[in-house]
């Protein structure tokens, strides 16, 4: 199907965001999915460049989820994808994700489980690039960074749950699929296969799509596995989990699949976004069955 009439026009943008997300087919609820691509951003504002290692902020983009995202959005389902790069915010982590090192006032985060990852230098606002390089010479004032995240965090964040309010309507099990993408490898060097799928290690996805996953798979030449390393962000636990949840996915898809030496080659993204929409058409049609929709 082709993009709906209105989109990317500038009204199907948030007018007061349009820095830092974009929104594909926001008014359209035939379909129970819907996307977010919250780490592809590469819009990095002039007058924040002189203090920061730019080199070092784009280990943290993940590559290629901008235009996967994208093309899944040619078949007509709501999509959000951040522009404004992770480097300046990660729209994967709680608001109360602070680094005490860029916010001295820091607290605690009410959920510990982002205390490591604000320890390791990647809370809401990263502080290290991916092979733990400093991002700044001397770090914005905290001030400037939290009006940062209560515009930029607060916008992403309302519209994902607009849509979910808004999809609620229409069908009994709306599902968010949050897209990224991974290194090839561990740290350790391990090879990581070509997909890895999110739910909280079985929380946030039903079991029969969890199982339409795997048969879709089986009918791929691709390698995929479940939660590890990698079982799903803020996203996925924030709009899965808790008395408004709804199903929730992560895809993380391996950057090798698509990335060489001269960046990423746009017949292998091609194929890989293929198969990224084949799976979410084929998840689709088995909500659609399986439950009665509310249209
Ligand atoms: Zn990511």
């Amino acid at each position: 199907m082709p993009l709906s009439p209105s989109t990317p026009a500038a009204s199907d943008t948030h007018d007061a965001d349009a820095a830092s997300f974009i929104t594909f087919n926001a008014r359209n609820v035939s379909s129970p999915i819907i996307i977010s691509a919250p780490h592809g951003g590469t819009d990095y504002p002039k007058n924040l460049l002189g203090g920061v290692d730019l080199a070092a902020m784009r280990t943290l983009e993940d590559s290629g989820t901008t235009e996967i995202a994208t093309a899944i959005a040619k078949s007509g389902r709501p999509a959000i994808i951040a522009t404004c790069p992770r480097a300046l915010i990660d729209l994967n982590r709680p608001k109360d994700a602070l680094d005490p090192r860029l916010f001295p006032d820091a607290q605690a985060p009410e959920n510990r489980r982002w205390q490591r990852h604000i320890q390791a230098g990647y809370g809401i606002i990263p502080r290290l690039s991916a092979d733990r390089r400093p991002l700044y010479l001397e770090p914005p004032a905290p001030d400037t960074l939290k009006t940062r995240i209560d515009i930029v965090h607060t916008a992403y964040h309302q519209v994902l749950r607009q849509w979910i309010t808004g999809l609620s309507k229409h069908h009994r099990n709306p599902l968010l699929i949050d897209i990224h993408s991974m290194p090839q490898a561990r740290q350790d060097q391990t090879a990581l296969p070509d997909f890895i799928f999110g739910d909280l290690h079985g929380i946030t996805l039903p079991q029969y799509l969890k199982d339409q996953v795997d048969r879709f798979m089986q009918q791929t030449t691709f390698s995929w596995g479940w939660n590890h390393p990698f079982a799903g962000g803020y996203i996925t636990q924030h709009y899965g989990t808790g008395n408004r949840a709804i199903a929730t996915l992560q895809i993380e898809v391996n950057r090798g699949l698509f990335l060489t030496r001269s960046g990423a080659d746009a017949k292998m993204l091609e194929s890989v976004s293929d198969c990224v929409t084949a799976l979410i058409d084929s998840l689709d049609d088995r909500l659609k069955s399986s439950t009665r929709t509310l249209l």
